[in-house]
């Protein structure tokens, strides 16, 4: 890649911006194989779970825009392919006695996050008889949960990033 010599210094900014964006656009690519399967439309909705990406994000919106394409979003791509980004596993005698309430409190943090970022959603609860282990669409929204049960219940916590995978795992444990 050549860099040319600036003619004006709104040319070099426009350049430099188109650069940033490049740089951001391969990260992206790299670290989410998601994003590379979507060209996104700028503004778009999402069929499935009715989000609206416009201006560079994804939110909840009250109205569809007028010139809306349909895409569907990175969540629900990874629900339906069922191809989660991160797992939180719980585990503990404390889980087995105080399974409702953790969970609800895992679900609170859910819409506490999914409300401002529509993406990050949890995926499911598998209940095992030692385990629960609970799945996202996201790589944040387990870390979340993870902390908000240790400020809740105390227990162990810990969070493991996959980059190359783009995963996350997170273990919360109380045994007493
Ligand atoms: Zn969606």
């Amino acid at each position: 890649m050549s860099i040319s010599e600036p003619e004006d210094a709104g040319k070099d900014m426009k350049q430099k911006k188109s650069r940033q964006r490049r740089d951001r656009l391969l990260r992206e690519r790299i670290h989410d194989p998601y994003k590379l399967r979507l060209k996104l439309q700028d503004p778009a909705v999402c069929p499935q779970c009715g989000a609206v990406y416009e201006g560079n994000r994804w939110r909840w919106a009250e109205k569809r825009p007028t010139d809306a394409q349909e895409t569907l979003c990175q969540a629900c791509q990874r629900i339906n392919d069922d191809y989660p980004a991160g797992e939180v596993t719980l585990s503990g005698h404390f889980l087995q006695d105080h399974k409702s309430e953790i969970l609800r409190l895992a679900r609170n943090q859910e819409e506490l996050e999914k409300g401002e970022r529509p993406l990050h959603r949890i995926m499911n609860i598998e209940e095992g008889s030692e385990e629960v282990v609970i799945t996202t669409t996201d790589i944040h929204l387990p870390r979340r949960i993870g902390e908000a049960l240790h400020r809740a219940y105390k227990g162990d916590f810990d969070f493991h990033y996959d980059e190359e995978g783009y995963f996350v795992r997170v273990h919360w444990k109380r045994d007493d």
